[in-house]
């Protein structure tokens, strides 16, 4: 998991980038003033101060948010992040950005996203639980199967997801799985869910190819990170033929022009810690990895990583976005007039939250679905996604990334006219 995910300068940033997008659909989709304002704020923010024990026997204080930005379509969906620099803005951002996700690919959504103020790597397992226990109680207020429901993001987990959902059903005095998505198979947790983001990655990038006529066989692909959306990742492009001649931790890169097996490096990653120093790779930097000459660029670790700054080196003729608002406005332009494919966040890295769905109507159906059902069935939702965008950037004249918000702030902006406002 990644420690070093976000600066207080990115997460500024973060918030920027998404009241930036959002502006820039709006304007295009001319949303009335009103209507502009009720989907620009975010709908409840909560911020909790609360105290652990340490095993040592002294008392913390920790600080929490969960922020719902949107829940015209549905209950709230979004992860919770466990990181020293997490910040209200930084939760606000990627709860609007979790609205357009849900919206982009028709999940009957809106967006949230919670996160503690910690470092995980200082805290011991037992430690970890009980902040875990704690901060799920203090939200319980918001939290809950039919109001809004938690999911793994940076440093949490399938234990992570375990714990709130023991908690949460202790609280009540029966089990409630559907409380929370991301959990272990052993209760209630979804085949598939593991590799959701890196497979529903993967489809977008085959659509995208396909459109540009780029075969994926050979084709040159170079990840940034190698964590769990960055790992499957380059796992299923290498199974579908491309070559992943870079990947990428905090430390640095591995560089390999005639490419890399993936399983190899996680075995390396495993043993040593990293990946830099992979068999029969170059050790190169973050920053060089972006700007590798290559068909397809996988930003799959850190937010703001391409900036006015490097966008004009990009190399890459398609960049699909695994993180979470890797491309700033200004460097979209950039990309966008170099003819630079970007497939946006919010569509490219969709299928996390889609198979985290799939969790959750299973849990509440208390019926299981194969690996091959939930296979299938993602594929369907993000190809037909990835083609809906297609349409509205091809009738608009638009880069994918303003035609994704387009159809996510318009599809939002629908149910809200359609349920009224209330009272
Ligand atoms: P993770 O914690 O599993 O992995 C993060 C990776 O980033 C690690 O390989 C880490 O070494 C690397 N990293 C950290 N600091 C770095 C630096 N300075 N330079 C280069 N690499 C660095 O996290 P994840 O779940 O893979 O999430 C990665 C991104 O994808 C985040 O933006 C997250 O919000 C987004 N995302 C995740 C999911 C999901 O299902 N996990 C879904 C949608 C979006």
């Amino acid at each position: 998991m990644a420690s070093e995910l976000v600066s207080s300068q990115v997460v500024d940033s973060a918030l920027r980038s998404a009241l930036t997008q959002f502006e820039a659909a709006a304007d295009r989709l001319g949303l009335d003033p009103g209507l502009r304002a009720v989907l620009r704020a975010p709908k409840r923010e909560l911020i909790v101060n609360f105290p652990v024990e340490m095993d040592d026997g002294h008392i913390e204080v920790f600080t929490g948010y969960r922020v719902q930005h949107n829940l015209a379509r549905g209950p709230a969906k979004g992860g919770i992040r466990y990181h020293p620099r997490v910040s209200l803005d930084e939760v606000r951002a990627l709860a609007m950005w979790m609205t357009w996700k849900c919206a982009v690919v028709r999940l009957p959504y809106g967006g949230a996203k919670g996160g503690v103020v910690c470092d995980p790597k200082r805290l011991s397992q037992r430690e970890l639980e009980r902040l875990t226990r704690r901060y799920a109680t203090e939200i319980s207020p918001l939290i809950g199967p039919d109001s809004d429901i938690p999911a793994p993001d940076v440093n949490t987990g399938p234990q992570t997801m375990a714990w709130i959902m023991d908690t949460y059903s202790m609280h009540h005095g029966y089990s409630i799985p559907a409380v929370v998505t991301g959990k272990p198979l052993s209760i209630g947790g979804s085949e598939g869910r593991p590799e959701a983001t890196g497979r529903g990655v993967t489809y977008c990038v085959r659509e995208a190819a396909r459109r540009l006529d780029i075969p994926l066989q050979g084709a040159r692909v170079a990840i940034q990170g190698f964590g769990n959306v960055a790992e499957y990742a380059a796992r299923l492009l290498h199974a579908q033929g491309a070559r992943i001649i870079a990947v990428s931790d905090s430390r640095g890169g591995a560089f390999a022009p005639n490419g890399l097996n993936p399983a190899d490096v996680a075995r390396f990653k495993q043993e040593t810690g990293s990946v830099v120093g992979a068999p029969h790779s170059r050790r190169i930097s973050n920053a060089e990895l972006l700007e590798l000459e290559c068909e397809v660029l996988v930003p799959a670790a850190l937010e703001s990583v391409i900036t006015e700054e490097n966008a004009p080196r990009v190399r890459a003729r398609i960049v699909a976005e695994g993180a979470n608002g890797p491309t700033t406005p200004e460097a979209d332009r950039i990309l966008h007039e170099r003819g630079v494919l970007v497939v946006p966040d919010i569509l490219c890295n969709a299928g996390g939250v889609t198979v985290s769905y799939f969790e959750w109507v299973q849990d509440r159906d208390a019926f299981f679905w194969t690996a091959e059902e939930i296979y299938s069935r993602l594929e369907r939702v993000m190809v037909s996604a990835f083609a809906d965008v297609w349409r509205m950037s091809e009738q608009h004249g638009v880069d994918l990334r303003l035609a994704a918000l387009m159809l996510a702030v318009s599809r939002v902006a629908e149910a809200t006219l359609t349920r009224g406002i209330y009272p």
